[in-house]
């Protein structure tokens, strides 16, 4: 799919290996990130990626396809993750098929909130993942007053309404969860790919005028 013709929209991958350079760094360090790129896609391989940019609220267009695994079972079936914040996962993983996806299957805000449906597609299948990030709040002096909360739609397909996050879905979470914080797509083992990967910063508010 291609992104909006908006000029606040940042295309981190459109299909080329100097954006995965230009755009995300390995984790852990300043080293940009090399994933390989054939046929306008990049593969998961070695360790995760992490974007140059910072980001609050956003809307994110991601695409991916699962590799295929017919032997592999549970979390070992093409997993990946796309982090919000580098904070907040939302499960990449093989779950065509099952019929009652839990906590840890495809379109999980990981460990805390199933998909409302499945709405995967087979391995091999190009997907696509639509997400709204809204951050956490906090007031002047640093106290959170409201949780983050995501919508996901995957393949189209609303699997996350407005969930409310109760915080962080694993360990780390590259800094304080009051500051912006990179997306981050995992490499957990298995070879992955994505594409088309753009992302619209969006305002924390509109005008207060009427
Ligand atoms: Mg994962």
């Amino acid at each position: 799919m291609e992104p909006p013709k908006m000029k606040d929209v940042l295309v981190l991958f459109s299909g080329k290996s100097e954006e995965v350079a230009a755009n995300f760094c390995k984790k852990g360090t300043t080293e940009d990130a090399a994933w390989p790129v054939k046929d306008g896609a990049m593969t998961t391989e070695g360790y995760d990626i992490v974007t140059k940019r910072k980001f609050t609220d956003f809307q994110l267009h991601v695409e991916w396809m699962e590799p295929d695994m017919p032997e592999a079972k549970g979390q070992a079936k093409g997993n990946s993750g796309v982090f919000m914040q580098g904070r907040y996962e939302i499960q990449v993983l093989d779950s065509y098929g099952i019929a009652d996806p839990g906590t840890g299957d495809c379109g999980a805000l990981y460990g805390k909130a199933a998909p409302l449906v499945n709405a995967c597609k087979p391995a091999l299948q190009w997907q696509t993942y639509d997400i709204l990030f809204r951050a956490p709040r906090f007031d002047a002096e640093g106290k959170q007053i409201e949780n983050a909360r995501i919508t996901v739609l995957q393949n189209g397909i609303t699997i996350q309404n407005n969930t409310v996050i109760p915080g962080p879905t694993w360990g780390e979470t590259f800094g304080e969860l009051k500051d912006p914080g990179p997306v981050v797509l995992q490499y957990h083992g298995n070879q992955l790919q994505y594409r088309n990967v753009w992302i619209l910063p969006l305002p924390e508010k509109g005008a207060d005028h009427y």
